[in-house]
Parts: structure tokens; C-alpha cells; sequence
């Protein structure tokens, strides 16, 4: 059947649309960030036509990127204003834990929050870029201590296709023996820039104390591919990368598919539900086209959701019609469950006598870091020491970067005023580092997100609900990590500069860490998960969800190398069922 095919009257909604677009395409894409622009790209390169709906605007990454300002050049000195929550330089054009127009709210013991960039390329114009690989036992957690649920995939299953996804990206890091963290194919990663004084200096204090300590794997060129060069070690990577080196979709994924010619990219299309038939399959996507606020609906044959995990799942419990009362791919009722972050720890500063006044090595860097302490307690756990399960990396930033980030800190630890004051901040810059502990958590009954029954948008949208409440384990891991936090700090000769919070409160809000997940995961059973292993909803086979929603464990990792070769792995798998007339 052809789209055109599709008669309106299979649209089963009483809304009668303002303007119904039956446009030459093979596949709506929801989402312009790092699952869909992976989906578009595939997809396109398959030689099938896709519209791409996304609800920022349209982004420049080389005209708009402030990689060259200087702190004296912004606000408050490049520090967080209201409307640039994470700081004033960074490429975020709507967005951060307050959207325009957007509210969200909160009904659990704890708030959650809800991280969003409205912009052509999402969160991946300003993400911090770290790409490590999900292991072996990342997949198959309740296989080895019976908690959670396992992913239908293995390791085995996605090693090829994290193998394609580096390639393609460009990640720079080391292969490593270290149990769990499986090395890439030879050739794929880009060397890694040489460690920093700061970063050698934590590493001898691991060494010593038996920690592992690692090449940061990061999706940063250094070595040039294409029209993209390799990184020049000077600017902030979360101010965006006109030059291409720091991976973000607007400088690679969406530019290739759009010179494809396959590509039809509509900004300022807010998604705000599927239209199904009666069997629960969507027929098309109603929006919002923001740019004069009429209602639109696009006919589509295939639909591929990748708003991000938890905007997904509002837009498929938002999709509700008279064969879905409970949503769009909800027969399970498991969409906007099992909400996961990663536990991320208070950020704890320090300072380091030993580091004052030292001279300068090589301070600058791929704008982030290029050494980190990976989780290594898997024999402490078998042997039943610990009280917690799964495990927590932790990442730690210093040295003499921009004075954000060198200068952090010091302040807090000099008194006086005039010529001593600068002589003191002087001797100081660079003797402080930053500590971040980031683990797993287990998906629980607490942790889920629901449609607000009163609070909607502006275009009338209901509002999502947030529900969370840490665990015990949440509590007991953060407890381990201060601990593995001080004793490098004190090995080192180093004085805490942070006031530091006890238990709970030594974990940042939920949803801080921005890697929320979970939400519509993937399984073998269609009466526990909303998706198969190819992220293709059990009760719409037209109907696909590329970004973490899918995700059925929330591994200490960072989460979006393996979001990006899911979305690969299966725009593949749903290319071929398109090409093979199954869609
Ligand atoms: C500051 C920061 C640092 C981070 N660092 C890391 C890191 O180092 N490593 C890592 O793995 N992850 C990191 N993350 C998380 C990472 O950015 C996300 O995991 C990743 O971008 C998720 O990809 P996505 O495609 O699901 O969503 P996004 O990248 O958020 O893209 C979603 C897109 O959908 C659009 N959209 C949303 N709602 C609608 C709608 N209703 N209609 C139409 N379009 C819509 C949005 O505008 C957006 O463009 C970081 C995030 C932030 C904010
Ligand atoms: S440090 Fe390198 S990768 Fe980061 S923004 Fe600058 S040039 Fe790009």
C-alpha cells in the first residue's frame, strides 16, 4: 500500500485536522538528537525518504556557536543565568530544566529533573561527549544477581554494532583488559589525548589504592575524518564544535542525510500524539507547527519515536484513542515506568597543596576529561562486601582550563583582599579538582512518570508527572562513593573545600545526571515490555522507539554511544522490513 493509499477516515480520533500533509515519505521521525538523527541517517543512506519532525528550531552550528567568547564577554562571567541553567556559553537555544511553555510536575516523595534542549541536533549540540561501552554484564544484570530485568541483546549482539556506531561517530579512548569493559575492534577509536598533570596526579593516588584508572573514551576526533577535523584542545566542548571534532548531530548525522536528498527536516513541529486505528497502529503524528501555533497531522505508514525517554513516553500515553484507552504501544501499561538516571554524587572540590604554584604543562585538552576511574569492584561485590549492587564511576576535572573551571573552588579557600588576594589565587590556580561519582540504580516501582490529570501545556498537551523515591542501595552506593572519594583526597594530601551532605543528600536530584532512561523498555514479553529487541512496539509493528525509553537497566556508563547504536542497529533491522514489504 502506498501512502497515499492511506484513506483519513482510518484515523480513528474525532479531531478533525486543520491540515492534513500526506507528503512522499517512507517514515516520520520523531526527534532530531542522538536517536533520531542515527534513525534519519540510516535510513536515508537506505534509500528510503523520511520527514524528520522536531520541535526546536532550526540551529547553525558554525554561526552560532560561542567557542571563542571569553568569560568577560558574558553575564555574570559565563556563570548559569535563569534562562541558561548550565551556564551562559552553552549551545542550548530553548532549553535545560525549564522548557518555554512546558511545564512538567511532581508527584513523588522526591523531584525529578527533567533535562530538555529544544533545538535542531537536541542535547547532543552541548552533551559532554562520553562514550564508554555498555559490558557484558551491563546486559544481563538479573542473570548474574537476579535483580532488575536482563535486555533481550547481549553483548555479543551489539558489539558489531557498537563497532560501526565508534567508527562512524569518531570516539577517542584506549582498549583496556579491565573486566566488563570490552575493547573495540582494532583500529576503530582515535588515540586519546596524553593525561594532564591533575589527572596523573589522581591517577598515582588509584594506582596505590588499587582503583582502576582509564582513558576516558569520548565522541572527539582526534584525527581528522572527512570535512571534520581533529580536535584543537582549546575551547569548551558544551558551547557546541563548529570544526566537527566534538560529535553532535547538526555538524554530521542530519547534514549527510539532508545531502542525501531523502531528507525533509520540519522545525518547530511539537509532537503532541500518534493517530492509531482501530488497531492501536498509528496512521500518523499530530503536531503543533509553533511558528503560527496551527494543528497539523502527517500521514505516516512508519513512525519512529525519539523525542527523548521520557518526552516518548508522554507522547505515546498522550496517544490515546477509543482501541488504546491506556496510549499508543501501552497494552503492557508499562509505558512511563521503570524511569531510571544515573545516582550521581554531590560534586566534591578539593584542594591540593602539593599542586600550588607548580608551572604549566599541558593544561589545555579535548575540553572535558581524558582520564577516568571506572567501576572495579565486581570482585569486592562477589565476595558479599558490599551493600549495594551493580557499581559507580567516578570522573574528577581540574587543572588550568578556562578560570570556570580552573579557578573553581578557589575562592573558598583564600582570605584577605588586594595584591596578597590576587598573589594567593594566583598560587592556587590549578591546585584544585572536582570530584563526580555517577552509578546504577534498579528499576523500581517508585520511579515512573505519568500524564498530570490537571496541568497541560500550552497547547493543551498534559503536563508529565514525575514519581521518584531513591532505594536503600541508591544510598548505600552513594556512601561507598564518598568514602572512595575521601580516601584519595586524603591519600593525596588534599582539604575537602565542599561543605559535603550526608547520605541522600549526597545524591544530586534525580534526573540530574541527564541520562534518564527506561520509560517504554525493551523485552521478550510483550506483557512486561512495550518493545522487542529492535525497539518495534509489540502492539504496533509500524511503530519504533530509537531513543533510551528502550533501555531496561541503567548501567553506570553514560548511555548515549549505546542509544546511537541501537538506533543503528535497528533502522537497519526496520530498512529491511520496509524494503522487504513486512511494513
Ligand atoms: C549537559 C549534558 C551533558 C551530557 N553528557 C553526556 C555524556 O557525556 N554522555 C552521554 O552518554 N550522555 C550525555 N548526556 C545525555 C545525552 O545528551 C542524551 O542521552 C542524548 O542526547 C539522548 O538522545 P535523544 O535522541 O534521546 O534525545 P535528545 O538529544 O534530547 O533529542 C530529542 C529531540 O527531540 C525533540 N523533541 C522533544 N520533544 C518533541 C516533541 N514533542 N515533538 C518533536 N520533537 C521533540 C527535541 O527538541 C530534541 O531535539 C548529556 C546531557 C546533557 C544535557
Ligand atoms: S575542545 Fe576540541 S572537540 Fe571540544 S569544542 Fe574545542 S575543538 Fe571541539
Amino acid at each position: 500500500m502506498s501512502l497515499c493509499d492511506i484513506e483519513s477516515e482510518q484515523i480513528s480520533s474525532n479531531d478533525i485536522p486543520l491540515g492534513l500533509l500526506m507528503a512522499n515519505h517512507d517514515v516520520v521521525v520523531i526527534g532530531s538528537g542522538a536517536g533520531g538523527a542515527m534513525s534519519a541517517h540510516i535510513l536515508c543512506a537506505a534509500g528510503l525518504n523520511v520527514l524528520m519532525l522536531e520541535a526546536g528550531r532550526e540551529y547553525d552550528p558554525v554561526a552560532e556557536t560561542p567557542m571563542f567568547q571569553t568569560p568577560a564577554d558574558a553575564p555574570l562571567r559565563g556563570a548559569p543565568t535563569p534562562d541558561k541553567d548550565k551556564g551562559f556559553y552553552w549551545a542550548v537555544v530553548d532549553g535545560g530544566y525549564t522548557v518555554t511553555d512546558i511545564p512538567y510536575t511532581q508527584g513523588g516523595e522526591v523531584d525529578f529533573k527533567w533535562f530538555r534542549t529544544r533545538m535542531l541536533g537536541g542535547r547532543t549540540n552541548h552533551w559532554g561527549r562520553w562514550t564508554p561501552r555498555f559490558g557484558p554484564y551491563d546486559f544481563k544484570g538479573k542473570s548474574r544477581d537476579g535483580l532488575g530485568e536482563d535486555w533481550p541483546v547481549s553483548y555479543e549482539d551489539m558489539a558489531r554494532w557498537y563497532d560501526d556506531t565508534e567508527t562512524l561517530v569518531g570516539v577517542y579512548g584506549a582498549n583496556t583488559e579491565l573486566e566488563n569493559h570490552p575493547p573495540s575492534a582494532p583500529g576503530v577509536l582515535h588515540a586519546p589525548p596524553a593525561p594532564r598533570v591533575y589527572e596523573l596526579f589522581v591517577k598515582a593516588a588509584c594506582e596505590e589504592l588499587g582503583l582502576p584508572i582509564i582513558p576516558a573514551r569520548r565522541a572527539v576526533l582526534t584525527r581528522p575524518i572527512d570535512e571534520r577535523n581533529a580536535c584543537f584542545y582549546a575551547t569548551d566542548c558544551m558551547r557546541g564544535c563548529s570544526i566537527g571534532a566534538a560529535f553532535q548531530t547538526t555538524t554530521s548525522l542530519i547534514p549527510w542525510a539532508r545531502r542525501t536528498g531523502r531528507l525533509t527536516v520540519q522545525t518547530r513541529a511539537q509532537v503532541t500524539n500518534l493517530k492509531l486505528d482501530k488497531s492501536g497502529r498509528p496512521v500518523g503524528v499530530r503536531y503543533i507547527d509553533l511558528s503560527n501555533g496551527q494543528e497539523q497531522i502527517v500521514i505516516s505508514r512508519v513512525v519512529v519515536l525519539a523525542a527523548s525517554a521520557c518526552e516518548t513516553a508522554r507522547i505515546l500515553l498522550n496517544s490515546r484513542d477509543e482501541g488504546s484507552p491506556n496510549g499508543a504501544a501501552n497494552s503492557s501499561g508499562q509505558v512511563g515506568k521503570n524511569l531510571l538516571d544515573n545516582p550521581q554524587s554531590q560534586a566534591v572540590t578539593a584542594y591540593f597543596p602539593k599542586l600550588d604554584g607548580r608551572p604549566n604543562y599541558n593544561e589545555f585538552g579535548a575540553g572535558n576529561a581524558h582520564l577516568y576511574a571506572p567501576w572495579g569492584g565486581h570482585d569486592a561485590q562477589a565476595r558479599g562486601e558490599l551493600d549495594f549492587p551493580r557499581g559507580y564511576q567516578f570522573m574528577f576535572w581540574g587543572g588550568r582550563q578556562t578560570p570556570e573551571m580552573g579557578l573553581a573552588g578557589v575562592a573558598d579557600t583564600v582570605d584577605g583582599y588586594g595584591a596578597p588576594l590576587r598573589a594567593a589565587i594566583k598560587q592556587r590556580y590549578g591546585s584544585m579538582i572536582k570530584f563526580v561519582g555517577q552509578g546504577e540504580m534498579l528499576p523500581s516501582s517508585q520511579c515512573y512518570a505519568d500524564l498530570d490529570p490537571e496541568r497541560r501545556d500550552r497547547w493543551g498537551m498534559p503536563a508529565l508527572r514525575f514519581h521518584w523515591k531513591w532505594a536503600n542501595s541508591d544510598i548505600a552506593m552513594a556512601n561507598h562513593m564518598r568514602k572512595t572519594m575521601d580516601k584519595i583526597i586524603d591519600r593525596l594530601g588534599g582539604s575537602r573545600v565542599s561543605e559535603l551532605r550526608e547520605g541522600e543528600a549526597f545524591l544530586t536530584e534525580p534526573g540530574t545526571c541527564i541520562h534518564e532512561v527506561g520509560t517504554a523498555r525493551m523485552g521478550p514479553d510483550p506483557r512486561q515490555s512495550v518493545v522487542n529487541e529492535y525497539g518495534q512496539a509489540w502492539d504496533a509493528p509500524n511503530l519504533f522507539l530509537m531513543d533510551g525509553s528502550v533501555f531496561p537497566s541503567s548501567p553506570c556508563k553514560n548511555p548515549t554511544l549505546t542509544i546511537m547504536a541501537l538506533a543503528m542497529r535497528n533502522s537497519r533491522y526496520l530498512a529491511s522490513e520496509i524494503k522487504a514489504g513486512r511494513l
